[in-house]
């Protein structure tokens, strides 16, 4: 699906969305849940794409790392994350609450990190911005006018909805971020979880409340 000019969400991710920005370089937002790999592959292949340059990882979680090791070996690409996340991604720590337990079901082998976020980091047009609470270096990522949210929140439906508690690691932290979104320029919304929305009431409603 594309969402707007070299932007498009992989059919093949339908779990946890994995979008492609074709701009100066080929990049990959998130990688979807273990599993996945041929499916994106193919994916990509039928967009006529067969290099990436960069994954950026919006957050740890096992449904945004899940193809990153392989996407990796297939395409030569360099994966990035925050500093924050980075150990929860290798392995160096050990996931809070159930996320240990999915941790412990679903083994993903982990990608080679190429370094992580520093403040401003920018790749071409693509701008990482840091937005924790979800996890503790959670990012969103801004291309031109739109906006990749990650796990900042979902959008089921139109509804704008955020993460139980037990998926949070700081819901303070997630208001905070929540209130930085009011000072971005976006057009639309692009979740990993639920559908992209274009920039409506319902979105200044919900971003209202923060
Ligand atoms: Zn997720």
């Amino acid at each position: 699906m594309t969402i707007t000019e070299g932007v498009t969400m992989l059919q093949s991710s339908a779990g946890s969305h994995v979008f492609l920005v074709q701009a100066d370089e080929n990049v990959l937002i998130d990688t979807g849940n273990p599993g996945e790999f041929d499916a994106i592959w193919a994916d990509l292949r039928s967009l006529g794409v067969d290099s990436i340059d960069h994954i950026l990882l919006t957050h740890h979680d096992v449904d945004h790392i899940g193809n990153a090791r392989r996407l990796q070996e297939q395409t030569g690409a360099r994966v990035w994350a925050s500093r924050e996340d980075i150990p929860y991604i290798i392995g160096e720590k050990p996931r809070p609450g159930i996320k240990r337990i999915i941790q412990g079901i679903v083994r993903v082998e982990p990608p080679r990190m190429s370094g992580s976020y520093s403040e401003d980091l920018q790749f071409g047009e693509i701008q990482v911005i840091p937005a924790p609470g979800h996890t503790p270096g959670h990012v969103i990522v801004l291309y031109r006018h739109v906006l990749f949210i990650g796990d900042l929140f979902a959008i089921k439906h139109g509804t704008l909805r955020l993460f139980p508690s037990y998926l949070t690691w700081n819901a303070q932290a997630v208001f905070q971020s929540l209130a930085l979104l009011k000072t971005l320029k976006f057009d639309w919304l692009c979740p990993a979880h639920g559908q992209p929305l274009q920039r409506n009431n319902a979105v200044e409603r919900f971003l209202g409340q923060y």
